[in-house]
């Protein structure tokens, strides 16, 4: 009989209990036994639901109250050298290494945090320096431990493996992050040792590294570390997910484990290759159910190749969801608003759960009617989606088909239009602007939350969010910069206000997942043929610009990071999908170029993020990531300055393709790393304009004129002023209006004196 398991489950709560919990607990608003009862609660009902789904396996240590990789750092014993000795209780500690410390007599910064793998979670990056030395302390496992005992027999406790653990981790003082891999090999033997006198018999160690270009010194550590890491009445479940093993399968293959998990999702080549040579004692677990995105599975396909793989393994095959379910929402069930239709096709981590049992029935060779009934369903609910007019629109297919080169071409080339635009614009040197957003007051929010709850009118609403536009460009004028926004007020969320206005896309009422940390986002979801109806800005940037003789920004959200921060339909190539949202803005750029609108920037904050993990496709993706916002942008005249924009990145890889989107000016976040960055467009001698932020907007300090012209003078050091634009990192909906009148008051000072100074040089000339 195959048997089903379960890699880990979201931990927020169904209704986000655990995030309430812990936000409380910060504000002194809860106490410790409170916020424990809570992750009690919630730890217990995700336990409760896999039982009830006929989870055979019930996982252990996926719980955690911010992140796994930190309670993994808080087992070994290394949390971060300067939170050990800090004189406060194991649950403060630990918060405190995940969000850092501010007291009147000190400051400990937080842990650094960074994306897991090409997901949107973020995990804590272990530390390591020379007081690094690890040590068990295994209290709050074994506590979980007991506590699913007494729901269950058989558990199976879930963990990074020691080398993901070690590559996600970073060397304070630099060294060589492997040297450690003995210590911390004996650190989890003694575990195993304790787990043994648990009596547990299975641990699932986690090492999705295996997706990666690994070094070779990395590769031929698995050897080293799973013969290494033994114990032999435990059995350990190697789990690889996120992408397929490919040069890595071979040291898999040979690996002295019990059992191995693949992700048939992202891996698929790997289990075509696997199942013909798959050693003769061990499990394979094979991940059939997408753990990354939102659709229901395909049984009929799921069970095609599950037969096939029963047929050589029998009773060794183990079915799961291809990772954790971290990255979809808790429950389908939740939601009371999404069309009829397209409910059928989604499944949460609940669904997700009762699917994997129904698929074990089937192959377990049940003949019931029920099951038979469920399994017609499903065959129905596909066949549906993939003929329904909800998701195929011929006019978008039409305007697809129309598509050729002169789409992604500008007029003229960079000189000629920034010459064009020179004269057009009149702008001085050291051009200044922002990002867009400008601070988001409770009272901006509760205007668009009763317009959403329609206790406003529409008439009162445009009236509130005009006034706001109007408050910001009087700022701006003030406060003399040279490019203006209007100020977002009227968006929630750079995707969701988007989204809500295009066709092929529906949001979820409760459909959160987590992002790191008590922060959740709730991704909309993309369904079908992506169209626009009406226009999205044109309105608010007309107003906008009617109340200044200064430039305003027309203000949109990039093709690809509308893709990147949703769930996407997975009945076409990702690259289609990207191409739709395009087509769909570049009639955006088009009104507003023809309302009068001079500079038009489109956001990509997330095309850095969209790289695959492996380098050999990389260039695939840049290549349509480039071509889709390009056939976004480039259908304006040459007097039309296209900005965009990205936060979050390192540039160096990705440079040529930064330069080939051709954008006429890009403003980017370099004030934390002091102009670091900028190394990458200055060996690459990027010629197009560039606003390298000199304003850190994460932090409530207000910078000065004085650093930020260092900073400005720094940027010059690698590329010509001609080039400069004077900005902030990225949009300022998180700071308030005086800091921000303040900070922006000493950038534009900072802005003038280098022109002053420009302007002196020249006359002495
Ligand atoms: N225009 C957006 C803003 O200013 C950009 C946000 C972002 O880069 N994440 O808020
Ligand atoms: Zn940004």
């Amino acid at each position: 009989m195959s048997r089903i398991h379960n890699l880990g489950f979201p931990r927020i709560g169904s209704n986000r209990e655990l995030k309430f919990a812990c936000e409380a607990y910060w504000a002194g608003e809860q106490t410790e036994a409170e916020l424990l009862a809570v992750a009690h609660r919630v730890k217990t009902e995700n336990w409760q639901r896999q039982l009830s789904a006929g989870i055979d396996l019930l996982p252990v240590g996926d719980f955690s109250l911010y992140d796994h990789i930190l309670d993994t750092s808080a087992l070994v014993g290394n949390l971060p050298t300067r939170f050990r000795e800090l004189s406060v209780g194991e649950i403060d500690r630990y918060f405190a290494a995940a969000r850092g410390l501010q007291s009147d007599t000190l400051t400990l910064p937080a842990s650094e945090m960074t994306k897991w793998f090409d997901t949107n979670y973020h995990y804590l990056v272990p530390e390591f320096d020379e007081q690094t030395c690890f040590s068990l302390h295994p209290e709050k496992l074994i506590n979980d431990i007991e506590e699913a005992k007494s729901l269950h027999a058989e558990l199976k406790v879930v963990l990074p493996g020691p080398l993901t653990y070690l590559w996600l981790g970073k060397e304070r003082n630099g060294g060589d992050k492997l040297a450690r891999l003995p210590q911390l090999i004996e650190i989890y033997n003694e575990l195993f040792e304790l787990l043994v006198s648990k009596n547990i018999r299975w641990v699932q160690l986690d090492e999705p590294i295996l997706a990666l270009d690994l070094p070779l010194n990395w590769q031929n550590s698995f050897e080293y570390c799973y013969h290494r890491l033994q114990n032999k009445q435990l059995s350990i479940l190697l789990a690889s997910y996120f992408g397929p093993l490919k040069e890595n399968y071979g040291i898999v293959n040979r690996l002295p484990v019990a059992g191995l998990h693949l992700d048939a999702v992202r891996g698929a080549s790997d289990v075509k290759r696997v199942i013909d040579l798959f050693a003769p004692h061990k499990i394979l677990s094979i991940g059939i159910v997408d753990g990354r995105n939102i659709w229901r599975n395909d049984f009929e396909k799921s069970l095609t190749l599950l037969r096939a793989c029963q047929d050589k393994l029998g009773d060794r095959l183990w079915l799961a969801p291809s990772c954790s379910l971290l990255h979809v929402p808790v429950d389908l069930n939740n939601e009371s608003d999404i069309d009829e239709e397209i409910y059928h096709w989604l499944a949460f981590a609940q669904q997700k759960l009762e699917e994997l049992s129904i698929l074990k029935r089937a192959l377990n060779g049940e003949h019931s009617d029920e099951l038979s009934t469920r399994l017609q369903e499903n065959a129905d609910a596909q066949t549906a989606r993939a003929r329904s007019p909800k998701v195929h629109n011929a006019e978008v297919l039409a305007d697809l088909k129309k598509v050729d080169e002169s789409f992604t071409q500008r007029h003229s080339a960079f000189k000629l239009r920034a010459k064009i635009q020179q004269d057009f614009l009149k702008l001085p040197a050291y051009p200044t602007t922002t990002i867009g957003s400008f601070p988001q007051t409770k009272d901006i929010r509760q205007v668009r939350r009763a317009y959403k709850q329609n206790t406003i009118s529409e008439a009162e609403y445009r009236e509130r969010i005009c006034k706001e536009i109007a408050y910001t460009i009087q700022e701006q004028e003030k406060l003399g910069l040279d490019v203006l926004v209007h100020g977002e007020a009227e968006r929630n969320d750079m995707v969701e206000y988007f989204g809500e206005q295009l066709d092929g896309y529906i949001f979820t009422d409760k459909g959160w997942v987590q992002s790191y940390g008590s922060r959740c986002v709730k991704p909309p979801i993309i369904y079908g043929d992506v169209s626009r109806t009406q226009s999205m800005t044109v309105d608010w940037i007309r107003y906008a610009q009617s109340l200044t003789e200064k430039p305003v920004k027309g203000m949109l959200t990039g093709p690809i990071t509308l893709l990147q921060w949703a769930f996407v339909r997975d009945d076409q190539p990702r690259s289609r999908t990207a191409q739709q949202i395009a087509l769909a803005l570049r009639a955006e750029v088009q009104e507003l170029e023809q309302a009068g609108v001079s500079i038009i920037q489109v956001d990509e904050p997330a095309l850095r993020e969209g790289l695959p993990l492996r380098k050999a496709d990389w260039s695939a993706y840049l290549t349509w990531a480039v071509h889709a916002f390009k056939l976004a942008t480039c259908c304006v005249e040459d007097s039309t300055q296209i900005h965009t924009h990205m936060c979050y990145s390192e540039f160096n890889d990705i440079i040529e393709s930064i330069a080939a989107l051709d954008a006429d000016v890009i403003t980017i976040e370099t004030s934390r790393s002091k102009m670091k960055l900028l190394e990458a467009f200055a060996d690459f001698n990027y010629p197009n304009g560039i606003g390298p932020g000199v304003y850190d907007i994460h932090s409530p300090n207000v910078p000065n004129e004085n650093d930020m012209s260092q900073l400005i003078l720094r940027a010059q050091k690698h590329l010509p002023w001609q080039q400069l634009w004077v900005n902030p990192d990225c949009g300022l909906k998180t700071r308030g209006w005086e800091e921000t009148r303040k900070a922006l008051q000493e950038m534009v000072n900072a802005s003038q004196n280098l022109r002053n100074q420009h302007r002196q040089n020249s006359a002495f000339a």
